[in-house]
């Protein structure tokens, strides 16, 4: 028979697991932190209790690293480290189903123990005898492995069901996607900013197809906007678009140049710069729907925005071998960073705002050039080269 102030003690301890459970969600260290003061605490209890609080502890251990891994996660997420894939909502969903587990089989003991019957979880009960000394751990091994395994195995299946198709957030994505686009022609259109002309249009892709075909980069899908604006600046927008101003193209030395500043915009559209850290800054108030004034306030935003140290300093080592592997000589390259970087002659250099350390980075293009280039081939002859610039003058000033 069970003294009653015994089975009280011994159902609190199921209680108070409760109370961890739902307090301890956010921060499980917190949770592991109360479960073993409280089982130091009972510890001297008579053995109904002390085993009692020993298998509300060790119900609370098993659900600790998963919902750690869940918080780290989601930390990730939100500070933009990782996704949310399939991998993070197989998880969640495997992570809520156990705690709900949890928070039953924690009420059910709750009363039942309450009422001095000894309520044995499967799986969970032989762990603890054997932590107890009431059995070996010999016999406790096989039963005791049961919910771990069925846990990971649960995990492996789960996190491995394409959930993003089918919580239809890749549709949003795609509609995302689809609204970036008309904003981007909304906001070249609303001002008259963007350069039609099939002919300069080209010769802007016969540089970028340069670098692509040479690297094997997926390119055909990417666009090309030639814009008037003065500014010394190209920016990659979400959905692989790029701007090129036309004060790049006054202010580059030659096609060579302007290949390597194109050449480090297509890396942060490869290496997935754009997407994460533009997608998660405009992605809200792009889907809630914009005016045009708004469109064109986010499309500026859109093309200022900078990029960490690591981002450049990737996008710049991709662009160097890049170039060196279509046999476009980045020597011009870093020299045009660096005069950016005097800043002197060129009025308003937003490259060098956006992309600070002009003469670092010079430094470092020259550096990873190799010892024994090949034979350079220039991007453009220069007849294309001036020709376009000419083109591009006469629309410019055109419309001014
Ligand atoms: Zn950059």
């Amino acid at each position: 028979m069970i003294a009653d102030d015994e089975a009280e003690s011994a159902s609190n301890s199921y209680l108070l697991s409760l109370v961890l459970l739902v307090g301890g969600a956010p921060l499980p260290i917190l949770n592991l932190l109360a479960s073993v003061i409280f089982y130091f605490g009972a510890r001297r209890s008579s053995p109904f209790v002390r085993w009692h609080c020993t298998q509300a502890l060790v119900g609370q251990l098993l659900l600790i690293p998963v919902n750690s891994t869940f918080l780290w996660m989601t930390i990730g997420l939100l500070f933009g480290q990782r996704e949310l894939d399939d991998f993070y909502v197989g998880w969640g969903l495997v992570m809520l189903t156990l705690n709900a587990a949890e928070l039953i089989a924690s009420i059910y003991a709750a009363i039942k123990v309450r009422q001095g019957v000894d309520v044995r979880w499967w799986s969970i009960a032989p762990i603890v005898d054997a932590l107890l000394g009431r059995q070996g751990w010999g016999k406790s091994v096989a039963p005791a492995m049961a919910m771990p395994v069925i846990v990971v195995v649960a995990m492996a299946a789960v996190t491995r069901v394409p959930w993003t198709a089918v919580l239809h957030t890749e549709k949003a994505q795609g509609r995302l996607e689809a609204k970036i686009d008309d904003l981007i022609e909304e906001a070249l259109e609303s001002n008259h900013q963007s350069v039609r002309d099939p002919a300069m249009e080209s010769t802007l892709r016969k540089v970028v197809n340069r670098i692509c075909d040479a690297n094997r980069l997926e390119c055909v899908d990417y666009r090309l906007y030639l814009v008037r604006d003065m500014t010394v600046n190209a920016a990659t927008l979400p959905g692989g678009h790029f701007i090129v101003n036309a004060g790049l193209v006054f202010a580059a030395p030659d096609a060579d140049a302007l290949a390597g500043v194109l050449a480090h915009e297509l890396a942060h559209a490869e290496r997935g710069h754009v997407r994460g850290k533009l997608l998660r800054e405009i992605g809200l108030s792009v889907l809630m729907g914009t005016k045009a004034e708004q469109s064109i306030l986010l499309f500026r935003r859109m093309v200022s925005l900078s990029y960490d140290r690591d981002m450049e300093s990737e996008a710049d080592r991709s662009a160097v071998d890049w170039l060196v592997e279509a046999k476009v000589n980045p020597t011009s390259f870093a020299n045009f960073l660096a005069s950016l970087a005097d800043g002197g002659s060129l009025p308003l250099t937003a490259l060098a705002r956006t992309h600070p350390g002009s003469e670092e980075r010079a430094l470092k293009i020259l550096d990873r050039i190799p010892a024994k280039p090949p034979e350079w081939t220039p991007v453009l002859t220069p007849q294309e080269w001036e020709g376009f610039r000419q083109s591009l003058s006469a629309v410019v000033t055109k419309t001014q």
